[in-house]
């Protein structure tokens, strides 16, 4: 196939976007905390995201599962002090590197803290749209919004358990994937773009069973801005 310079100048945006993956401090660790970690706030309320996502699940997901996986991390670090200021993208991306006895921690625990620092930050209340050269990624990729919104319900959909769906910068091209668990695309090499929470936890009490109501409704409340500013590299 024939690429065209401004198909390989692409090519190179989305690659130089995807090595600036790890590239942000860690503040707290800096400063020598206990808890080098923390539960980053939500940035808007419970019931922001109502009727489409209940206040209760929002504040039980928040606040006890992301909760929870920032607590064992902090834990699994606490063994081994001089990763504690290591950027957490980098320990995941390099996890191979990463030391034996808590490398599963930094897979669950770490990958679920970044999981779902992403995943806030992803919705929005009434959603937006996505435009400039995120939507032209997305026609070359995908033909159109509509299309990738497909992609990821169905996708989404054959996840067997729990895990996530992601449109992602992998090879420099927009992709989408899932992971089970709490594995992230960071572990494969990959910048996740968007991501989309399909355990249980974040729907059961609205949707019960029905994964494809809940995924229907989430594509109302992509923040299509916060994904764009990831695929340019400014998030
Ligand atoms: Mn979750």
């Amino acid at each position: 196939m024939m690429i065209t310079r401004r198909e390989g100048l692409k090519s190179l945006a989305l690659a130089a976007g995807a090595l600036a993956i790890g590239s942000q401090s860690n503040p707290a660790a800096a400063q020598g905390s206990a808890e080098p970690h923390k539960v980053p706030a939500l940035g808007y309320d419970y019931d922001a995201l109502e009727p489409f996502i209940d206040a209760e699940t929002m504040k039980i997901h928040h606040d006890k599962h992301h909760a929870a996986y920032v607590a064992k991390l902090n834990q699994a670090l606490a063994k081994h002090p001089h990763l504690a200021a290591k950027p957490l993208d980098t320990l995941l991306s390099q996890l191979d590197a990463q030391p034996e006895d808590i490398r599963n921690d930094l897979r669950n625990h770490g990958g679920g803290h970044a999981n779902h620092s992403l995943f806030w930050q992803c919705l929005k209340k009434g959603g937006s749209a996505p435009a400039g050269a995120l939507l032209k990624d997305i026609e070359t990729h995908f033909k159109n919004q509509q299309t990738l919104e497909e992609q990821l319900v169905t996708s989404g959909l054959k996840v067997f358990g729990s895990g996530w769906v992601w449109l992602t910068v992998r090879d420099a091209k927009l992709v989408v994937e899932t992971s089970p668990n709490q594995d992230s695309p960071l572990m494969s090499g990959a910048k996740p773009l968007l991501g989309i929470d399909v355990w249980e936890h974040a729907y059961y009490l609205k949707y019960q069973n029905k994964r494809a109501d809940y995924l229907a409704a989430m594509m109302k409340l992509i923040n299509w801005d916060f994904v764009a500013a990831r695929h340019a590299g400014r998030a």
